[in-house]
């Protein structure tokens, strides 16, 4: 007998191994609390994961495969993957032990550890889901110190043959942005997205029984994540269909009246693998060729660019710079994560829709991540390692790979510059051009010091001031280095005192 492992983000529905039954082979997948608490997960993401990982079972049983299930609340359950997996070894006697790579360096060291452990044969197979191999942007780099997305994806659309003719970008430029990213009107009337409905409250019982700790929201009569891999495909038809037309043109927007606008919510189905990247952009392909009086060039390749570049490229600089990455600390950051983003509870409009919406949904698109309460909490001087267990824990689609270069890296800038070419910082003005949170809030988004004034306007000057030795040098902040030397010194002294107030009580903002 074979034992094969399945982790929690490996339900490759079109994967080799299951594409033959074999009645040599034993799957296994499980449900354990290894992976329930490493941190504290929002409650969406645990009944999301057991769900779908639950679908790919009955599915593989239904095609005729062997599948031995773990459930959280099965007695025999040991609640280790090593413990487990030894377990099943021994009682079935299993002569070879197989495993898909794992996506989080962590399991990754744990799976090599437990294998040398063995005395019978073992082999890893390779998950089938990435465009790039786990190296292929570290030697893609090998000759340069320039780490830059932008050429890293023209590469993967060079040699991927993606959005191309006779060697040069369809459309003969390779970005949009100037077309993208506008301010939601006032008026504008978004699309219906899709939603499902299932019934979970017997997983959210298992999981109550087992006192696991989590945070946020639940509707267990009406569970709205997809599943498996038919509604995943569901989904990305619906977005293609509804909300790929303006994909790029509002991916920058923010807004009360909508939580995820003309985003896709397939980062959930692609991070558990029951959606593929190719699929998606192959996808996203043939719609454009079919309708481009309906879907612009500059939507399709927007979105293409997020999945063959973003997620390529992060994937990569996790290979290359794990493990050290977690623990890097550029700015020296010491402060605590305020704790109104675990309520919401907050004077500031922004950061209360932002955070009561992940608590409510397991989501934020991309900018509210970004510029809100990553923005924030960079400005708050926040410690790098409580960011990520906040990111790591919130959203639905949070696995280390993905999470921690967006955070430490993208949004924290924690890594000094792997990612980013500069923090992604700004005062209100971002946040009121791009949203309508600053009208109805407590705070003035005009003002710097005094009653009332945004914090967003005195910290992000602070965030300057108080780390110029290191960024003073990066071209792209040398205009507002400009600005802030240009401006009185009385006013400049109020804005420091202002945001030192701020930054000191964070927890009553
Ligand atoms: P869309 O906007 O519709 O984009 C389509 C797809 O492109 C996404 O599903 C995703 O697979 C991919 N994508 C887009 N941007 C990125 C990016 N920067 N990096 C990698 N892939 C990208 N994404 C995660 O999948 N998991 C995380 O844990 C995660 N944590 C983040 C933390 C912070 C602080 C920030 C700033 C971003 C994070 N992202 C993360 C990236 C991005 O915000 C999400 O992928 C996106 O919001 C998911 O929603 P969507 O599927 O509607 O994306
Ligand atoms: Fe956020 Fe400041 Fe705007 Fe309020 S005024 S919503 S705190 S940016």
């Amino acid at each position: 007998m074979i034992l094969r492992l399945i982790l929690g983000d490996q339900l490759n529905y079109q994967h080799s191994w299951f594409q033959k039954v074999d009645n040599q082979v034993l799957y296994v997948m499980m449900e354990i609390r290894q992976e329930t608490e490493y941190v504290e997960h929002h409650v969406q993401k645990i009944v999301g994961f057991f769900a779908a990982m639950r679908a790919f079972s009955d599915y593989l049983k239904k095609q005729g495969h062997h599948v031995f299930y773990i459930k959280i609340s099965d007695p025999g359950n040991l609640q280790d993957l090593d413990d487990n997996l030894m377990h099943l070894i021994t009682e079935k006697a299993c002569s070879r032990f197989e495993y898909l790579l794992p996506d989080e360096y962590r399991l990754d060291h744990q799976l090599n550890s437990f294998c040398k452990k063995l005395s019978i044969p073992y082999e890893p197979y390779d998950t089938e889901h990435y465009y790039t191999e786990r190296n292929e942007l570290k030697d893609f780099f090998k000759d340069t110190k320039q780490v830059l997305m932008e050429r890293f994806y023209r590469h993967m659309r060079r040699k991927h043959n993606i959005l191309m003719g006779h060697g040069k970008p369809v459309g003969d430029t390779w970005n949009f942005d100037k077309e993208n990213r506008k301010k939601l009107p006032e008026n504008h009337i978004l699309p219906e997205i899709l939603t499902f409905n299932h019934d979970v409250s017997g997983i959210l019982s298992e999981i109550n029984k087992q006192k696991i700790a989590y945070v946020g929201k639940i509707n267990p009569a009406g569970f709205s994540w997809p599943v498996n891999r038919k509604e995943s495909l569901e989904s990305l038809n619906h977005f293609i269909k509804n909300q790929l037309p303006s994909f790029g043109t509002y991916q920058d927007a923010m807004t009360t009246r909508d939580w995820s606008l003309y985003h896709s919510r397939l980062s959930f189905s692609l991070n558990t693998k029951m959606l593929s990247p190719h699929q998606v952009v192959q996808a996203v392909i043939k719609a454009w060729k079919a309708q481009q009086n309906v879907i612009p060039l500059s939507q399709a390749e927007g979105l293409i660019r997020q999945i063959i570049g973003w997620r390529e490229f992060m994937r990569g600089i996790y290979w290359w710079k794990m493990p050290g990455y977690e623990k890097l600390n550029f700015f020296n950051h010491e402060n605590n994560l305020p704790y109104f983003y675990w309520t919401g509870k907050t004077k500031m409009n922004c950061m209360h829709y932002c955070i009561s919406q992940s608590l409510d949904k397991a989501y934020a698109h991309h900018i509210q991540r970004l510029m809100v309460t990553g923005n924030f909490a960079l400005l708050a001087g926040v410690h790098p390692d409580q960011i990520d267990a906040w990111y790591l824990g919130i959203y639905i689609d949070a696995i280390q790979w993905v999470e921690i270069t967006n955070t430490r890296g993208m949004s924290q800038f924690a890594d000094g510059g792997v990612i980013a070419s500069k923090p992604y910082i700004s005062s209100a003005s971002y946040i009121h051009k791009m949203s309508d949170y600053c009208k109805p809030c407590y705070y003035d988004h005009r003002k710097k010091y005094g009653e009332k004034a945004c914090p967003f306007n005195s910290m992000y000057w602070n965030f300057l001031e108080q780390h110029r030795q290191k960024l003073q040098g990066n071209q792209r902040l040398k205009m507002m280095y400009r600005v802030w030397d240009n401006m009185n010194s009385e006013d400049k002294k109020r804005i420091l005192t202002q945001a030192k107030e701020y930054i000191n009580h964070l927890n009553e903002r």
